[in-house]
């Protein structure tokens, strides 16, 4: 696979759901991949990247914004509370809010630094025991203290579906639920499942190795 491919076959979902593509942030997610491959798609003039964790993020995108300029980062792994300063001074968006604790905390930090990031609150759709994320049931509670006791804007909800189910009942639960609650951004859909996430209204693509190629590590 290659961007352009990918572009293409985001341009077509698009097309075929009646949605104008420029309504997707594709999210190139470069976690584990060699920096070659990432500088190749730098260099095709990409400029959203996703990274799973801080200090991976911290060693590889500083020297890269330096040679190419702004670049849009978005933390799409769990987020430890040691490392939230960091977090905020790097990335644009993290998309793994997931807890008060941690919405405490980024907003204390957050004032501190004076940015925040743009927040997507995870949602555990599947109720699956070990995967972060709200439980549905909690949501809606959840994003209300986050905007009125921690007074901090929520952009969006994120899933990762089960990974032996079919994704789309859940793409559909996480629209409902940022319907309802007035969320514009739906962080939905990797390198499997992105065409069915664009025809449930997905804003922001995490695509990884349908870019690069498989990843060398876990991650
Ligand atoms: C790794 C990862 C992706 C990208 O996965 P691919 O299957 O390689 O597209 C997307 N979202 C999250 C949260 C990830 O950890």
């Amino acid at each position: 696979m290659s961007l352009p491919r990918i572009r293409d076959r985001i341009a077509r979902a698009a097309e075929r759901a009646g949605r104008a593509p420029e309504a997707i942030t594709l999210i190139a997610v470069s976690k584990t991949q060699p920096l070659d491959r990432v500088i190749d798609v730098l260099d095709q003039g990409h400029r959203a990247f996703g990274e799973n964790r801080v200090q991976e993020a911290r060693s590889k995108w500083p020297a890269l914004r330096e040679k190419y300029g702004p670049v849009e980062l978005h933390l799409l792994g769990p987020l430890q509370s040691n490392k939230i300063g960091k977090a905020l001074e790097l990335f644009d968006a993290i998309h793994s809010l997931d807890r008060e604790k941690l919405a405490s905390r980024i907003a204390t930090a957050a004032q501190e630094v004076g940015r925040c990031p743009k927040l997507f609150v995870q949602v555990n759709t599947g109720r699956e025991a070990q995967k972060a994320g709200v439980d549905p049931g909690e949501i809606d509670g959840f994003l209300k203290a986050c905007r009125s006791v921690y007074d901090l804007p929520v952009a969006g909800l994120m899933v990762i579906p089960p990974a032996d189910a079919d994704p789309a009942p859940h793409f559909a639960m996480l629209r409902e639920m940022a319907e309802r609650n007035g969320i514009e951004g739906l962080s939905m859909g990797m390198s499997d499942d992105f065409e069915t996430a664009i025809a449930e209204g997905a804003t922001h693509l995490r695509v990884g190795s349908a870019i690069f190629g498989a990843r060398q590590a876990s991650g």
